[in-house]
């Protein structure tokens, strides 16, 4: 107990405040800190053990597999691990941040958890004087799978499955991801946008807000997908600043569970 420092008893209460929002319930952050400190850190441990890949998966008959933890902040979709096409998060809302574009749209909406943190995220930026703009949150199966089949048919399927997820492993069906640009970068979702002073913002501060860049640079093999510095996925604070600090990809920090 005495080997507690102030660190990491303030990084396990935020793990506990972070753990919070998902599976486990508030933890009392007055009282005798230890104790805190004790029980967040180990439910903190029985997260990741629940979340290992090796148990949040089903696989069929075909050799399908599907993800069990649909609701899991840190539930992992990847091109090897499904989403039920029948999977739509219950608690989508529209966060209060900037859009590149004008009108109600369902790719508008995100988990309630994630809209929360990318409404601090957009705050942030804009006391810092960065101008980016949210361009591509929830998509449903069905919407996935009309762009995949539309990429596919003009770039070829082996392209398209580089730079477009199939449906049901797409991370934006899940509602915890979101693409971001901006005005520096036309909007667009290009490698381009990591080089501009938006981009490297975004790289710098989106863990202090519970964000990873998904699918990172020179991470291709590990992630299956080139980089992309617009998409941001959240996976709470604690999370995303040890993934963010030890340059991994979600998949390698998920497999310390097992
Ligand atoms: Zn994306």
């Amino acid at each position: 107990m005495s080997s507690f420092t102030r660190k990491s008893i303030i990084s396990t209460m935020l793990i506990g405040s972070v753990l919070a929002g998902t599976a486990f319930t508030a933890l009392p952050m007055n009282h005798s800190l230890i104790p805190v400190a004790s029980a967040a850190s180990s439910s903190f441990s029985q997260f990741l053990h629940d979340n290992a890949p090796s148990r949040t998966v089903t696989t069929n008959s075909k050799g399908v597999a599907t993800v069990t933890n649909l609701s899991s902040t840190v539930v992992l979709v990847n091109k090897k691990r499904n989403l039920p096409s029948t999977y739509e998060p219950k608690d989508l809302v529209v966060p209060n941040i900037p859009f590149s574009f004008s009108g109600s749209s369902p790719k508008k909406q995100m988990r309630k958890v994630a809209a929360s943190a990318i409404e601090k995220l957009f705050a942030a930026a804009k006391k810092d004087g960065i101008d980016i703009k949210a361009v591509s949150g929830y998509r449903s199966y069905a919407t996935q799978k009309s762009i995949f089949d539309r990429n596919a048919s003009i770039k070829g399927e082996a392209v398209a499955n580089k730079t477009s997820a199939r449906p049901g492993q797409s991370e934006h069906q899940t509602g915890l991801a979101m693409d971001i640009s901006s005005a520096s970068a036309g909007y667009d979702l290009q490698q381009s946008f990591g080089n501009t002073k938006e981009g490297r913002w975004l790289k710098a501060n989106a863990h202090k807000y519970g964000f990873i860049i998904r699918y990172g640079k020179d991470q291709e093999k590990l992630t299956g997908y080139s980089y992309e510095p617009w998409h941001v996925r959240y996976v709470g604070v604690y999370i995303a600043g040890e993934i963010t600090s030890q340059k991994l990809t979600l998949e390698q920090y998920l497999e310390r569970g097992k």
